[in-house]
């Protein structure tokens, strides 16, 4: 809807003699579609304009109150922006006495937040656009004079043209607006990903490789393993180009397992046994994996399998004559895939995303040349091979002759011990989650001025920037998507942030930001971020549809491929792109990638269930939290216990939402989609039910008004779980530190997921009497039991 100002009234016998402008404001509603032409609009237009004229003596404040719309007093009602046309027939007109010329009038406020006034001065048209500067910055406003300017000359040359095709700039601008990266600063060798740690192992040989708790191995001993590994596979029946499954523990022989499979001509899968049975069966027959490689025993946690398991131990041992000779034969080339990773997809089921040597080769390169690491650096690897970001931890210290250095699950979940791991292993190089990051610092962790820290996967808070930024020697915003190979672009963090973006192209990459035609969009404007490049991956495994609806022909590169990211940017005026959210309700939370979509299929397909909406919301310590809006099945009353049940066997632990919320209907948009926007904040949660038992004790109380205060919920009982509530792995870091503070017991993880808040509260009733609290309280919660770890995962990290 767009106002513009009609005269009005001045034939009025009466109007004749009385002073004043004589102007009303009419609001033309305008509904092009997207198809027609320019002259289609322009009819349009036109039809819409003549048609409110005929109403123009309406006022426009009586048009406002038959609306009756909710008044918002930060905008003018019914449009926010203006147009209007005059026409200057003679600026130099007289009067007896008196001569007489039109001067510009300096405005210095505005009425509405946009406002374009076209002029007609015998013959020449000026445009000009008052705009409130708080809304817009100047430079924004002079592109988009000049994209208007470029638009009107396309369209009068050719009015047959699709309105929403005509090109906002010139084809250098837009050329200007796909940014791309640097090149790479030199030829890579070889032509697999192997080729390029050989090449570091050959000028390194004695240095170590990689390390762990458990041991370390050399840069000539890594290939030489690994090759062995290698044939073993090849002697096992692993044919080149074969997709095989990996759960191989975290220690120094993880990197060495990825890499004999790559060096087989092999790609591999993540299979992560804490993965409901259900979802783990899909990813093994959408991948038609036939090997499993594993270190895992089936008490140790090995999934399980139907195809053949190659244990790691036998595939290190034992050569043949003919190794050299399978070693030839799988040898792996740029255009081989490398691995398969699974992510969460909106119809239910995991999509799995198909990566290729060449574009991990990219990425590793890119980082290389972006990073000063090199031999003497350690970089402590924390991630799930779950998740892509892995793949960057465990192979780009090996390309530089630096050290990997795996950390265990269970290090890597609880801020305290991965503090002093990283001390202890000496890492000058570091990625995580900003999550992880955050726990880290709300562990007490005082950073470290030698250490280089990545951060990605999810928007890096501005507050979180400035404590890592301050705490370390470098800190990097890593943006991009799986289907880009782990990051497309980087931004350096500078000493006291006052902006976060996620900056440029890395290496070989090229990023636009466009509209719904794939048109870039002038800079400042908002629009999808798409990314093209080395680091596209090939698609998704078996599905051509969705392949094809993602990956689309660069339309500015013959023969390259886009991928559509579904995220939302802008080019900024330093030429640094800014990160503006989602498309679609792709979520993320605590690093981990949910499309809603898959939540809610799952929990759709339960009998309690009619409809289902998820989302994410912030809890009372800023927190995020997954709740699913549900609307029960008739005649039934919404269960959460049975809820999450029914979803722990569907989808992995971060995927069940915290909490869910009973609501009669879902709120719906005009076209009658779900309508996100609408559905309700996370208010503070009344969790009393018929059967809670209140706290009696002085430490049942204690922990009650300690779990209440960061799980945002009244009313709790004694028979409560924190999990149950809603807790999650940062809140129980939170909580536990609370407790320790106020009572001098420490609590571990487990804590939180076996007891109830009675138990909790016996715990620590039970260490009170000793003289060392802190002593007595340790083994319940730093022994684990050897499920422990598994059960941590399945909860904490699927993405660190
Ligand atoms: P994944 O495929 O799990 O790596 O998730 C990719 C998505 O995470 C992107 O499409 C973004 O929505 C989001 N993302 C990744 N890194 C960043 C970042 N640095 N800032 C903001 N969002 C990010």
């Amino acid at each position: 809807v767009v106002g513009t100002p009609a005269g009005t009234g001045r034939h009025h016998v009466g109007a004749e003699q009385s002073l004043g402008p004589y102007i009303n404001t009419l609001a033309l509603r305008l509904r092009p579609e997207a198809d027609w032409s320019f002259a289609q609009v322009l009819e349009h237009v036109t039809t819409k304009t003549r048609a409110a004229i005929e109403h123009a003596e309406v006022p426009f404040e009586e048009v406002v109150a038959a609306l009756s719309l909710p008044r918002d007093f930060s905008r003018t009602p019914v449009f926010q922006t203006l147009f209007a046309f005059r026409r200057i027939e003679d600026d130099g007109w007289t009067i007896p006495g008196l001569s007489a010329a039109i001067e510009p009038m300096a405005q210095t406020t505005i009425q509405t937040d946009l406002c374009c006034w076209i002029t007609e001065d015998d013959g020449r048209i000026n445009i000009e656009l008052e705009y409130s500067s708080a809304l817009f910055e100047k430079r924004l406003v002079a592109n988009f004079l000049q994209a208007l300017q470029h638009y009107l000359a396309q369209a009068t040359t050719d009015c047959s043209r699709p309105w929403m095709r005509i090109p906002l700039q010139r084809e250098a601008e837009s050329a200007a607006l796909q940014k791309a990266g640097p090149q790479l600063s030199g030829e890579l060798p070889g032509a697999s990903v192997t080729d390029l740690i050989w090449s570091a192992a050959a000028a390194h040989p004695t240095e170590i490789a990689v390390s762990s708790a458990d041991g370390s191995i050399t840069y000539a001993d890594l290939r030489q393993r690994s090759l062995q590994v290698a044939a073993n596979l090849g002697r096992a029946g692993v044919k080149k180009g074969e997709v095989v499954g990996l759960a191989v523990a975290r220690s120094e022989r993880l990197p060495l397992a990825i890499l004999g499979l790559l060096q087989a001509g092999a790609a591999y899968v993540p299979l992560d046994p804490e993965l409901p049975s259900d979802r783990l069966r899909h990813i093994e027959s959408d991948s038609g994996i036939r090997y499993l490689v594993s270190d895992l025993t089936a008490e140790g946690g090995a999934p399980a399998f139907a195809g053949q398991i190659l244990y790691l131990d036998a595939l290190e041992s034992g050569s043949g004559p003919d190794d050299a000779q399978l070693l030839r034969e799988c040898q792996p080339g740029e255009g081989d895939l490398a691995y398969l990773m699974y992510t969460s997809g909106s119809t239910g089921v995991p999509k799995g995303v198909e990566v290729g040597h060449g574009q991990v080769r990219n990425l590793l390169a890119a980082f290389g040349d972006l990073l000063s690491i090199g031999r003497g650096d350690v970089l402590a690897a924390i991630t799930t091979v779950s998740f892509d970001i892995s793949v960057l931890e465990l192979l780009l210290p090996l390309c530089a002759g630096a050290r990997v250095h795996v950390v265990s699950e269970r290090l890597a979940a609880d801020g305290r011990l991965l503090m002093e791991e990283i001390e202890q292993c000496g890492a000058t190089c570091m990625q995580a989650t900003p999550a992880t990051w955050r726990m880290l610092l709300d562990a007490g962790w005082k950073g470290s001025s030698n250490l280089q820290v990545l951060c990605g996967g999810e928007a890096l808070p501005l507050t979180l920037a400035s404590e890592l930024r301050q705490s370390c020697a470098a800190l990097f915003n890593v943006y991009g998507p799986t289907e880009t190979t782990v990051w497309s672009s980087v931004a350096r963090v500078d000493e006291n942030p006052t902006a976060i973006d996620i900056g440029q192209p890395i290496a070989n990459t090229r990023i636009y930001v466009v509209d719904e035609h794939l048109a870039p969009v002038p800079s400042g404007v908002e629009g999808e971020i798409v990314i093209g490049g080395d680091g596209v991956a090939f698609g998704y495994r078996g599905q051509k549809a969705l392949t094809e609806q993602r990956f689309l022909a660069d339309p500015f590169h013959d023969g390259a491929r886009l991928y559509r990211t579904g995220d939302l940017g802008r080019w900024l005026p330093n030429g640094r792109l800014e990160h503006l959210g989602r498309l679609d309700t792709q979520l993320k939370i605590r690093g981990y990638r949910i499309e809603a979509g898959d939540v809610e299929y799952n929990l759709a397909i339960s009998p309690e269930v009619s409809e289902v909406a998820v989302s994410k919301r912030t809890g009372p310590q800023g927190d995020e939290r997954l709740v699913a809006f549900v609307v029960p099945e008739q005649g039934r009353e919404l269960d959460p216990i049975s809820l999450r049940r029914h979803m722990r066997e569907r989808v992995p632990g971060y995927m069940i939402p915290q909490h869910f919320v009973a609501l009669e209907r879902l709120p719906l948009t005009p076209n009658l989609k779900v309508d996100y926007q609408r559905l309700p904040g996370l208010e503070r949660l009344d969790l009393r039910g018929a059967q809670a038992v209140p706290p009696r004790t002085e430490s049942e109380k204690l922990v009650a008004e300690i779990w209440s205060e960061f799980l945002g919920a009244d009313g709790l009982s004694v028979a409560d779980n924190f999990m149950e509530l809603g807790g999650h792995s940062l809140l129980t870091m939170k909580v536990a530190a609370e407790i320790a503070r106020q009572t001098g017991v420490e609590l571990g993880p487990q804590d939180f997921f076996s007891r109830t808040l009675g138990g909790m509260a016996a715990q620590l009733d039970a260490n009170k009497g000793s003289e060392d609290t802190r002593h007595r309280a340790r083994p319940s919660s730093r022994v684990f039991p050897q499920w422990f770890p598994r059960l941590l995962r399945r909860f904490f990290f699927k993405r660190e």
